[in-house]
Formats: structure tokens, C-alpha cells, sequence
């Protein structure tokens, strides 16, 4: 049994602009336009949803959007909230917190994974969900966004827990998922093997198969070939055009990459695989070092065989996690969790392009600081939309019952990937602002000429 809150409520606190001095980078545009500066606060908040609130402001002065549709496009339409009783092993019961918001359906069915994390909270994935509705219109799929999560330590649970944990959050959750409503997927702490319970749990409690309400599924339950791949693949797409633009040699690259798992590894390789040489990784278990490059395929089949994790990785020298991201590398590439870039270390960043894998890895006072050193920062509503792109791809498949190859998949995603970095490349260029509040004004105006179509009571 699961308790459920409902509510459609949302505490977005709007922050303060205030101008500064405009100074343009390498690129010709204006790397603080005087919109988007803000003064640093001693200690800036580093809520994720006010944080994406504080940039969606800017882009939608600059972009002179009426404050009406505004309104809606901020709001996230429903918070769900659920506590989760869970048998334990030991016979003990504890209960967890599970969450789904639901930031738009503007544009299609809303789109998102589930995250397990001790740090999840309601402010997080209010963030992360509305992120979702910005990446799927950046991407031009037609969704809108969400996301889930459960408060958990799943790291030390046991299989069998989790299993329990997310059918019970399923079931809890059954009225909201859908096909045509509301389809999940994986994202920090779940995979393939977390979406197959929930088709099993979700078919059962509607009575019928039905693949096609998550995406992000094992091969053999309805998968999407490229899908693992994607969100790291489409990353590496993203820096490469990046590359291209910037006029760098990717062959005479260095880089970093926070973060081991899915994108992180597969970012890795994908630099690994163009040229350009990755000189750092890490995961919550340690960072390494490497001036000659690391050999990425070694790293990841060592992680394959010690959990998952690359603490004790003898292809480099361990060095201090928090020095992984300050590396002297021309391309840092955060793929871990939120707020890992702030205004504490944002100064010591020597990278000149970064490209965001995870979701909201650099805070808004980093932003500012960034931008003002003139480094190119490929916002995360851009550079990791490889993922959901794919897993659109995913639900097409199980509705049509028509399955393509990874060659074809993969040759799509990166069409469209490369499309979306010029769609959000020309829009910055032509309002004279950062990449990310030109991803966010692109994103901004696609969800508000749907809302305005579609009408409102
Ligand atoms: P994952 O669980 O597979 O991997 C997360 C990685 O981050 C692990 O290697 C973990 O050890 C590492 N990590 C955690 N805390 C860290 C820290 N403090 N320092 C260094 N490393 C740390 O998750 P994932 O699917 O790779 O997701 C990573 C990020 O990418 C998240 O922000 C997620 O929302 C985002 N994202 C994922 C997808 C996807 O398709 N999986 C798509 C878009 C965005």
C-alpha cells in the first residue's frame, strides 16, 4: 500500500538580475549579456530548481516573452508524492519517498527516468522534470517532461529490495504512467533492469503487455538498439560540433570526464574513439589521472568487473576527486550529478569548452563566472538529449511493432543531434548570449506557441 499526495503547487522563487558589464568571447558573442549577470551572493543557493528558474528568466526577458504564457511555462503542472512501505530483508519494513513531476504535456505525452539517490528530493526532481519539457523540445520530439525518483540508498540494498521498492512505486505511480500519458525511463541508479520490472508490474495492474510505457528497456523486452549508447554517443556528437565551430583539433585535445556510469563511460570512449585524448575520470569512488591518456575500453571492463566502480584503476595515478574537474584539459565533461561546477570552483576551471552529460552540473554562479573567462559551455538541455531522442525512438518502435538497426538508429540520433546544436547555436548567435539561454529561449518559444495553440480555460 502507498500513501499518495497530489498537489499543483510550486514554490519557485524568481531571483533578482541585476546588470553588469557586457565582454565578448572568442566565439563573437556576448559571454555576459547584461541580462543573464547576476552578483554572487557570499554563498549562492544551490536549489536546482530555483537555479533553472534564475536562467529561464533570463532567456525569457531577452526574448521578450509575454508574461502570461510565462507563467504556465515555469509551473510544473502536478507533483505527485508517495511514501512507499517496504519489506526489508531482515522482516523489517521502512518506508520510502517516492516522487513524479509532471512539468508539461504541452507538447506530447510527458517524458522523464527515475532516479534513486539519498539526495533526491522535491526540489530536484521538480528541476530535472522541467529540464526534460526544455531537452524534448530542444530535440523536437513530441513530449513534454517529468521526471521520478525515490529517496534510497539503493547501493545498499539488496536486489530483491529493489525490486519490491519499484513495483511498489509502480503500482503508486500506475494512474499517472501511460503511453500516451506519461512514459519513464532510467536515470542515475537505474537501468534496463529497473524499466523490465516496471513494464512486468505496470502490464499486470492495467491487464495487457505493455512495453511502450517506459522506454530504456532491455533488448528482448522491446528495446531500442543505441539506446545504452545514446546519451554519452549524442554528448560526444554535441562536443564534436562544438569542436568544429570553435575551430579546434580534436586530435590535439585533452580532456576530463566527471562520472562513470552510463554517459560518463560512454562519453569517454566516444572522445576516445575521435581523437581526442582523456586524460581524467572519475566516479563517486575515486578520480585518476593520466597525462598520456587512459585507455577508456580498459577502464570500462575493469569497471565490469569490480562492481561497476573503478576505485583501485591502476591505468592512471589517483589524484583528489575535486581536482578532476580543475584538470589543465581543453574539454571538461560533467557526467556525474547536479551543482559539481559552482562559484567556489568555477575560477579554477581551465577547460574552454564544456559540455554538460549530466543534468544541471554547473550552478548559476558558475554560469556567471564562466561565461565572463569566455568559456563555451553545451547546456545539458542540449548535449545529453542523445538519450531521450533515442528513447523516442524506443516508444515509436513498440507502437509501430517495427524494429531498426543500431546503424540506423545511431545515424538518426546523430542527425538530429546535430540539428539541435545549430538550431541552438544560431539562436545564440543571433541574440548575442551563452548557449545555454539560447537553448532555453529555442526551448522556450517551441513549449509557449503550443501552449498558446492548445488555448487554457
Ligand atoms: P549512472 O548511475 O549510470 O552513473 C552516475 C555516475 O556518477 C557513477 O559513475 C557515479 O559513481 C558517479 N558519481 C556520483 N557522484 C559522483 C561524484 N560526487 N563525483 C564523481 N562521480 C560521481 O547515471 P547516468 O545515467 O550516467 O546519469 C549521469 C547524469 O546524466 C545524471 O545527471 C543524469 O540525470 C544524466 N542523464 C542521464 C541520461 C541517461 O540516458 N542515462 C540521459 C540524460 C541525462
Amino acid at each position: 500500500m502507498a500513501l499518495t499526495k497530489i498537489s499543483k503547487k510550486t514554490k519557485a522563487k524568481n531571483a533578482t538580475t541585476a546588470p553588469a558589464k557586457g565582454n565578448e568571447n572568442h566565439l563573437g558573442m556576448n559571454a555576459i549579456h547584461p541580462l543573464e549577470a547576476t552578483p554572487h551572493a557570499a554563498k549562492e543557493s544551490l536549489n536546482p530548481f530555483e537555479a533553472m528558474i534564475r536562467r529561464l528568466d533570463q532567456a525569457a526577458k531577452l526574448m521578450k516573452l509575454d508574461n502570461d504564457v510565462y507563467q504556465i511555462v515555469k509551473t510544473p503542472s502536478k507533483v505527485v508524492e508517495v511514501s512507499l512501505p517496504i519489506k526489508m530483508d531482515d522482516g523489517s519494513i521502512k518506508v520510502y519517498e517516492g516522487y513524479r513531476v509532471i512539468h508539461s504535456t504541452a507538447l506530447g505525452p510527458s517524458k522523464g527516468g527515475i532516479r534513486y539517490h539519498p539526495q533526491v528530493d522535491e526540489h530536484e526532481v521538480k528541476a530535472l522534470a522541467a529540464w526534460m519539457a526544455f531537452k524534448c523540445a530542444i530535440a523536437d520530439i513530441p513530449y513534454g517532461g517529468a521526471k521520478g525518483g525515490i529517496t534510497c540508498d539503493p547501493k545498499s540494498m539488496s536486489v530483491g529490495e529493489l525490486e519490491r521498492l519499484t513495483r511498489a512505486y509502480t503500482a503508486a505511480m500506475s494512474d499517472i504512467f501511460g503511453v500516451d500519458k506519461d512514459i519513464p525511463a532510467p536515470d542515475v541508479n537505474t537501468s534496463g533492469r529497473e524499466m523490465a520490472w516496471i513494464v512486468d508490474e505496470y502490464s499486470k495492474i492495467t491487464g495487457g503487455f505493455t512495453p511502450g510505457v517506459v522506454t530504456g528497456k532491455p533488448l528482448h523486452l522491446g528495446g531500442s538498439q543505441g539506446r545504452v549508447e545514446a546519451t554519452g554517443r549524442g554528448v560526444c556528437t554535441a562536443a564534436l560540433e562544438a569542436i568544429a565551430k570553435l575551430k579546434m583539433n580534436p586530435k590535439k585535445m585533452k580532456a576530463a570526464v566527471q562520472g562513470f556510469g552510463n554517459v560518463g563511460s560512454i562519453t569517454a570512449k566516444h572522445f576516445e574513439l575521435n581523437g581526442i585524448k582523456v586524460v581524467g575520470i572519475s566516479d563517486h569512488t575515486g578520480a585518476f589521472y593520466n597525462p598520456k591518456g587512459i585507455n577508456i575500453q580498459e577502464a570500462i571492463q575493469y569497471c565490469a568487473k569490480n562492481k561497476g566502480v573503478l576505485k583501485g584503476f591502476k591505468g592512471a595515478t589517483s589524484i583528489k576527486p575535486e581536482a578532476l574537474l580543475e584538470l589543465d584539459v581543453d574539454l571538461l565533461a560533467p557526467c556525474a550529478l547536479e551543482n559539481q561546477i559552482t562559484a567556489e570552483n568555477a575560477g579554477r576551471i581551465k577547460a574552454k569548452l564544456i559540455v554538460e552529460g549530466a543534468n544541471g552540473p554547473t550552478s548559476a554562479g558558475a554560469d556567471d563566472i564562466l561565461n565572463k573567462k569566455g568559456v563555451i559551455i553545451i547546456p545539458d538541455i542540449l548535449a545529453n538529449g542523445g538519450g531521450v531522442t533515442v528513447s523516442y525512438f524506443e516508444w515509436v518502435q513498440n507502437r509501430t511493432g517495427y524494429y531498426y538497426s543500431e546503424e540506423e538508429i545511431n545515424k538518426r540520433a546523430d542527425r538530429w543531434m546535430k540539428q539541435a546544436f545549430t538550431n541552438v547555436w544560431n539562436v545564440a548567435q543571433k541574440q548575442k548570449t551563452s548557449m545555454r539561454i539560447g537553448a532555453y529561449i529555442f526551448a522556450l518559444g517551441k513549449v509557449a506557441t503550443a501552449i498558446r495553440s492548445r488555448g487554457s480555460y
